[in-house]
């Protein structure tokens, strides 16, 4: 296997990028951030959000609006994709199908000057690092999606670029190849020591992978963090439900950490500080949730509904509760037989104040 890449090489810049296409659609507003050498940086965000467009800034194939680019120092707003030094890899990889999955991987190499010897040097230990030397001479028809997408890998990897952007690049692999390839490039990014910046509309994937996440909504960045300060401190709450499970109740502050709610008062923690009077919104994650039979359990905040849902999932089961306004609260329990509530039945809810996050604003 070659030496893993330098670690000084790689650092981004995003300085207020812009981008309003041709037909007045605004792609992204504003996007600001820095990137380190070696991070492992997911842009993650629905459909539409502008994930592809910032990303597309960075490789230098759409061109700002307004803001700046930075790669090592070096403004490179107006530099042709091929002048970056950047990896890139596309969710529909494309490789040539008349050319073997060497030839696919040596493809362009040789334009870089180097000779016949370490063109075959570099193939061989891009091939190495997504493990796939065996099939150098298979052609893309006789390889399954997973391995296609780890040529399309090997392809980019070849150049040994300190920074390496993908695309949604495990979007077209059914669930069980997903998960080894998260494994796979989990384990390259720590073995290269090289920049991943990864997008990517699956909230699992980016807690898995990443370093910290960018998570976008309507062309902004709205949130960056690690992935525990997403799910554990949300800043909204767009960030609270589209990253894991949890109930929101929505309401009015009525003090500091007091959400009024219905008749009383849930109480929480309040990060974000949202003032008295404004409405507002209670996170709270299933695990942090439980079934109290008694007044005895140790929990600040208590709700009564019906079970309206249960699903086994192996370790846990999922179980939904109806309350009477209307809300379904989610929460996890044991998945133990013998014990555990069943369908229809009316249970009390109860969780810690400090399991509770307020975000500014109501239901949407
Ligand atoms: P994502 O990758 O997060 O799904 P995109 O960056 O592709 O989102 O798109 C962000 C927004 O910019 C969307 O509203 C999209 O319709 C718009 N957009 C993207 N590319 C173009 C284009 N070439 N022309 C016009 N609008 C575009
Ligand atoms: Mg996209």
């Amino acid at each position: 296997m070659r030496d893993a890449t330098p670690r000084g090489p790689g650092s981004i810049e995003l300085a207020g990028i812009s981008k309003i296409f041709p037909s007045g659609a605004v792609g992204i507003e504003d996007v600001t951030l820095s990137v380190a050498p070696g991070e492992f940086v997911t842009f993650l965000g629905p459909s539409g959000s502008g994930k592809t467009t910032t990303l597309n800034t960075i490789a230098g194939f759409i061109a700002p609006s307004s803001g700046a680019v930075v790669i090592d120092g070096r403004d490179v707003t107006d530099l042709p994709p091929n002048k970056r030094n950047l990896g890139m890899v596309f969710q529909n990889y494309a490789l040539f199908p008349h050319m073997t999955v060497r030839e696919n991987v040596a493809f362009g190499l040789h334009k870089r000057g180097l000779g016949r010897e370490q063109v075959r040097e570099r193939v061989a230990d891009a091939l190495e690092l997504v493990r796939l030397e065996a099939l150098g001479s298979r052609r893309p028809r006789e390889l399954s999606g997973g391995q296609q997408q780890r040529v399309a890998l090997a392809r980019a990897l070849v150049y040994q670029p300190p920074i390496l952007l993908m695309d949604e690049p495990l979007g077209a692999l059914d669930k069980q190849l997903r998960d080894q390839m998260q494994v796979e490039i989990a384990r390259l990014h720590r073995d290269l020591g090289t920049t991943f910046l990864f997008v990517t509309h699956d909230q699992g994937e980016a807690l898995a992978l990443s370093d910290r996440i960018a998570l976008f909504r309507d062309g902004r960045v709205v949130q960056v963090g690690t992935p525990e300060d997403l799910y554990a401190r949300p800043n909204s709450r767009f960030a609270a439900e589209f990253i894991g499970e949890s109930t929101s109740f929505s309401g009015r502050m009525a003090g500091p950490g007091a959400l009024s709610w219905g008749e009383g008062v849930l109480r929480g923690a309040d990060p974000n500080r949202v003032p008295s009077g404004e409405r507002a919104t209670l996170v709270v994650r299933p695990e942090h949730m439980r079934i109290s039979s008694t007044s005895a359990d140790p929990a600040d905040n208590r709700v009564a509904g019906r079970v309206s849902d249960l699903a086994y999932l192996g370790s846990h089961r999922r179980v939904g509760v109806r309350l009477e306004d209307g809300t379904r609260v989610v929460l996890e329990e044991p998945a133990d037989p013998s014990r555990g509530v069943e369908y229809g039945e009316e249970v009390v809810v109860g969780w810690r104040a400090e399991h509770g996050v307020l975000v500014a604003g109501g239901s949407e």
